[in-house]
């Protein structure tokens, strides 16, 4: 599904010039490998054929993770400064695909418009952090029997909660989910996320969870 696109670009050590390859869609879900070089720094990296001199140079692309409900346009840094002009831009080429790219992938939330790589890898640590909390709030709730609910990952990344809600297994109400969260948070302290989400269910009013999906 990632897709790549051919630029000419000069290289600025020597003044040469050479076709380099780009990804115009990359999908955090499923490239691993390129989202590793985002993460790592290595996304915007070239090496010139000429004289073999590093350049960085950014394209704009778009960034897809569905699972994770995440779309980006990732635009040069030096497109900041012009944002409007740029984002009615990338709308623009964008829509006549948008259809094929988004139909049934489950992205329902609104696109958001990064300027430099650094804002999307921002976005992707966090994550990774965050799933890296889901995964040990995740492992202390099976071994109680618990079963998890997909939390709304906008809503996680906004509210800085786990990616799951731990439930006691036949029950859906918040009384209960903030039972079984704040009996993990008691084995377990050091779980900043799971004391966000105990706070988040304790600002309930009813006895619903709004932002777990089900
Ligand atoms: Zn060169």
């Amino acid at each position: 599904m990632a897709t790549k696109g051919v630029f000419r670009i000069e290289c600025p050590h020597c003044g040469e010039s050479f076709d380099a390859d780009f990804w115009t869609v990359v999908r955090g879900d499923r490239d691993h490998a390129v989202k590793e070089l985002i993460l790592s720094g290595e996304f915007d990296l070239l090496i010139c054929p000429h004289c073999e001199d590093m350049i960085q140079h950014e394209e704009p692309f778009l960034y897809i993770d569905p699972p994770k409900d995440l779309l980006a346009f990732v635009m040069p840094e030096s497109y900041e400064p012009e944002k409007d002009k740029w984002i009615a831009r990338m709308n623009a080429d964008y829509e006549p695909v948008r259809a094929s790219l988004f139909a049934g992938q489950g992205i329902t939330s609104a696109p958001r418009y990064l300027f430099g790589l650094g804002q999307l890898s921002a976005i992707l640590e966090s994550d990774r952090d965050r799933e890296e909390e889901t995964d040990v709030m995740e492992f202390m709730a099976r071994e109680e029997g618990l079963k998890l609910l997909p939390v709304n990952p906008v809503v996680a990344r906004e509210l800085d909660l786990p990616f799951t809600l731990p439930m006691p297994a036949g029950l859906f109400s918040r009384a209960a989910g903030l039972k079984a969260a704040e009996g993990l948070f008691a084995k377990n302290d050091a779980l900043p996320r799971l004391k966000n989400l105990i706070e988040a269910l304790k600002t309930g009013k009813d006895d619903t969870i709004p932002f777990v999906k089900i």
